[in-house]
């Protein structure tokens, strides 16, 4: 039985995915204000509840890539930085942002490209 680790929550404009295999429960999304996300609520994640702006500068927030926002084409809708940056955390990851190419990363963890944590 295969387990579902990517999980979408559609807007009319775009779509916001969670992966499970990438998340680390840093919390950065419980913490955003507003109505993007709240926990408890089923679903968590409306897209609906924040304009595409907000919901991208939230998604960015989200420092292993385990979330991401896609246009209507199914595509990321990420700018690419302009510079590549390496947070080092103690005792953690490494969070790493840029224009990035992840060895071993699965084909569909698109968001690995700008943002995750190793
Ligand atoms: S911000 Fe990202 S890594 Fe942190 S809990 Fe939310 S989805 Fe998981």
């Amino acid at each position: 039985m295969s387990k579902t680790t990517i999980f979408e929550y559609k807007g009319t404009s775009e779509t916001v995915t969670w992966d499970r295999r990438l998340c680390i429960h840093v919390g950065e999304c419980g913490r955003a204000k507003g109505d993007l996300f709240v926990t408890g609520r089923d679903p968590w994640c409306d897209p609906n509840l924040a304009d595409r702006a907000k919901t991208a500068e939230i998604v960015a927030r989200c420092p292993t890539g385990a979330l991401a926002m896609h246009g209507e084409d199914g595509q990321l809708v990420e700018a690419t930085p302009t510079y590549n940056e390496v947070a080092i955390s103690n005792d953690g990851p490494l969070y790493v942002s840029g224009e990035l190419s992840v060895d071993g990363a699965a084909d569909d963890m698109q968001s690995v490209r700008r943002r995750v944590a190793r």
